[in-house]
């Protein structure tokens, strides 16, 4: 058993974004971090979400008031430090008569939310008013629509971007490492991890240690709350091309069966619908992935809505499912459970689980006050200031704005001295191909599936998870991966039975 000799300040067991969050603000406080994530970064919940960064207009009918309030704050905070990354995004809520939610309902819980973000955002669009994007949603007793703004991101991109800013400082985040044990000794706790790449155990020396890894976390700390449990949901989502209703603005819908409030989100050239909310008791280690009721429920909500759209499932790209942690008294039905995080310290260990992508900031300083630790930096921005955004590259401004988004400041070293076909963007997406040689070489890629799942998603955008294009990222990336060519053929192998099996129609 290998032993690593130095003493951490802190170790972080998860890299989620919740665990990204908390390496990120422990960094920037000078707190000495290492991060431990078993798969992959991000490889659990946080690049299955809907990919919305919302106070969540739909918890405040749960009665969960205070967590919108926390997410609208922390909201406006993002769109502002994070520009490209954290986007706006108009919302579209269609009123029908005689059907929840009312248009008096509605008028207010908008009034409530505009007012927590301070602005005030909202209107009604009558139906005599709406344009031709509704040509095809279902007229039958329609009223009109509200208009609200909220903003989505690329949930991925958010956990990698934290994780690459924190580790330029003296903080180090290692992917493929499980943590099998953690002990308390005089000076603080010995971790041991094992590292999948090598196959061998190591031993990590810390003076405080959070448990970070949402839906398994009391798998490291059992929960001190007497009849409480964590109770997994999973929520799954379909992908389907934007063609089929060219949106630009989100819209949220009861599904018609139990009235469940589902929302279509247009991200990458393709449309989201999401999510279910059902109980998950397949193994956690297993990658999650959406069930044939559940498909069919999505479905139908869309084809319910736009009748004329009758998509059918020849027509989706792909799905996906994340599984939730929230903590359960068992009592209630999945959508009634909070949404809000929990904090506990047992053995010296602190712990963190639930609540949402779009508070990561505020869980993360929580967090790290509940382990004891005084933050000197709490209201500076998370991300690193942009220092120079002018596009002085060949490619179109829409690119490079995203590309900032991804990379912060090392947008620049993804396209300097680069020229086509690097500059060309990958067919059907966004992602020029200059993006997987640069994220290959710096971002801690293990598996071709992390590299086209989580660094780049062109494994939930494009038909069969990209099959086409894999010879040619093989082509550009090999020189950057110490992988022979039994190596790739056996990781492409992999890739596609993993993508049918996980992320295809069920
Ligand atoms: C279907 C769905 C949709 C959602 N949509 C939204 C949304 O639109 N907006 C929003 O704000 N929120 C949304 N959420 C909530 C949000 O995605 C989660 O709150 C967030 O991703 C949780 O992050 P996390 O880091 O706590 O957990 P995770 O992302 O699951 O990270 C935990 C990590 O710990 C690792 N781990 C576990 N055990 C070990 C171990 N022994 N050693 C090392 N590592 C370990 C896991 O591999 C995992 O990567 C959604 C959630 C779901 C399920």
């Amino acid at each position: 058993m290998e032993k690593n000799n130095i003493n951490w300040d802190l170790i972080v067991i998860g890299g989620g974004v919740t665990g990204a969050g908390i390496l990120r603000e422990a960094e920037r406080n000078g707190i000495k971090t290492l991060l431990l994530e078993q798969k992959d970064f991000a490889w659990g919940t946080s690049s299955r979400s809907s990919k919305m960064v919302h106070g969540g207009i739909r918890y405040m009918k749960e009665g969960m008031f205070g967590l919108t309030y926390e997410s609208v704050k922390e909201r406006q905070k993002l769109l502002k430090e994070a520009p490209f990354l954290i986007k706006t995004l108009g919302f579209l809520m269609p009123i029908y008569k005689d059907k929840s939610p009312s248009k008096l309902s509605m008028s207010i819980g908008l009034a409530i939310y505009d007012l927590m973000g301070l602005k005030w955002g909202h209107k009604f669009i009558k139906k005599e008013k709406m344009n031709k994007v509704f040509e095809n949603l279902n007229s039958e007793k329609l009223k009109g629509v509200f208009y609200f703004e909220d903003a989505k991101t690329d949930d991925a991109r958010l956990v990698i971007r934290l994780i690459m800013e924190a580790v330029q400082g003296d903080s180090k985040a290692l992917n493929y490492h499980r943590v099998n044990s953690v002990k308390k000794t005089e000076n603080g706790f010995s971790v041991t991890a094992f590292d999948e790449g090598n196959k061998s155990e190591i031993v990590f020396k810390g003076k405080n240690v959070i448990n970070a890894t949402g839906v398994w976390s009391d798998k490291i700390s059992r929960l001190p709350f007497n009849n409480k449990h964590i109770r997994p949901l999973r929520g799954s989502h379909i992908v389907f091309p934007r063609k089929f209703i060219p949106i630009d603005d989100a819209i949220g819908f009861s599904h018609p069966h139990d009235g469940r409030m589902l929302f279509i989100v247009p991200w990458q050239n393709t449309i989201i619908c999401g999510t279910t909310d059902v109980d998950h008791s397949n193994d956690l280690n297993d990658e999650p992935s959406i069930t044939k009721e559940e498909f069919d429920y999505l479905l139908e909500c869309v084809n319910h809505y736009f009748p004329t759209v009758k998509l059918t499932d020849n027509d989706i790209i792909s799905t996906y499912a994340g599984v939730r942690p929230v903590v359960s008294s068992g009592n209630l039905s999945p959508s009634q459970e909070s949404r809000e995080f929990i904090l506990w310290k047992e053995d010296g260990i602190t712990s963190v689980t639930g609540g949402k992508l779009t508070t990561f900031r505020k869980i993360a300083m929580d967090t790290l006050k509940k382990a004891g630790f005084k933050l000197k930096l709490r209201n500076q921005p998370v991300f690193n200031k942009l220092e120079n955004t002018k596009n002085i590259y060949n490619i179109e401004n829409s690119i490079w704005e995203k590309l900032l988004g991804r990379y912060g400041n090392d947008a620049h070293k993804v396209v300097k001295d680069k020229a086509p076909p690097l500059l060309d963007s990958i067919p059907g997406t966004d992602y020029l191909w200059a993006e997987l040689p640069y994220t290959v070489e710096n971002e801690k890629i293990h598996h071709l599936s992390d590299l086209l799942l989580r660094r780049v998603r062109v494994g939930n955008i494009l038909q069969e998870g990209g099959l086409v294009h894999l010879d040619m990222i093989e082509s550009l990336c090999s020189e950057y991966l110490p992988w022979d060519s039994d190596r790739w053929r056996n990781e492409k192998d992999q890739y596609i039975k993993f993508w049918r099996k996980y992320y295809s129609i069920p």
